[in-house]
C-alpha cells in the first residue's frame, strides 16, 4: 500500500519491521480470526494468542518463547519471515498492520479521535518528507485505514509519544 514512497526492494533488504525486541512485542502481527485458524491448522510454526475486542476475535503472534537470552535488545523474527525470501504469507493472509507499516492507527486514552501516525523507527520512511506522507495519507490511504479499523477495531493501538500524527478523525 505504500509503494509510492517505499521501494519494495528497500523493504526486502531491510525487514526491520519483521523482527521484534521484547519491548516491541506490542507490535507483533495481528490476524483476523479466520486467518489465524487457517494458519494454525496449516501448522506453519506460528504461535498465536487469542484475544477479543468489541466482540471480534483476533490472534496476535506470540514470540515470547523465541528469545534465547535475557538481553532486551535481542530480536526474534516473525514466524513467517524467510531469511532469504522475506514474508512467506500470501497477500490474502498478510496482516493489514504489515501492509500499512510504518503507518499505525492509534487512539489517545480518553480521546474519541483516532489518529493515523507514523512509526518513527522505520529506517526507510525517515528519508521521506513528512509533508509527502501527510499528503499520501490524507488523500489516499487514510480512509482505507479508517474503514478497515471500523471492521477490525483491534488494530487501533494506544497512541505513543513521538509518533508524528498525519491525520485525525472522530
Ligand atoms: S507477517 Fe510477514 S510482513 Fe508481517 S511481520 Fe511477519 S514476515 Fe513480516
Amino acid at each position: 500500500m505504500l509503494s509510492k514512497v517505499l521501494d519494495k526492494s528497500t523493504c526486502a533488504d531491510c525487514r526491520f519491521c519483521c523482527s521484534f525486541r521484547r519491548c516491541s512485542l506490542w507490535e507483533t502481527p495481528l490476524f483476523p480470526e479466520e486467518t489465524m485458524n487457517r494458519l494454525s491448522e496449516a501448522d506453519r510454526g506460528a504461535v498465536f494468542v487469542k484475544h477479543e475486542n468489541d466482540g471480534k476475535i483476533y490472534g496476535q503472534m506470540d514470540l515470547t518463547g523465541c528469545y534465547r537470552t535475557q538481553d532486551s535488545e535481542e530480536e526474534a523474527p516473525c514466524a513467517f519471515l524467510d531469511p532469504d525470501k522475506g514474508c512467506m504469507l500470501s497477500d490474502e493472509d498478510k496482516p493489514f498492520d504489515c501492509k500499512i507499516w510504518p503507518l499505525r492507527i492509534m487512539k489517545k486514552s480518553g480521546d474519541n479521535k483516532c489518529v493515523i501516525a507514523l512509526t518513527p523507527t522505520c529506517p526507510a520512511i525517515n528519508k521521506v518528507p513528512l509533508e509527502k506522507m501527510k499528503e499520501l495519507v490524507q488523500e489516499e490511504l487514510g480512509e482505507k485505514i479508517y474503514a478497515y479499523a471500523k471492521e477490525h477495531p483491534y488494530i487501533v493501538k494506544e497512541y505513543r509519544e513521538g509518533f508524528p500524527v498525519l491525520m485525525e478523525k472522530n
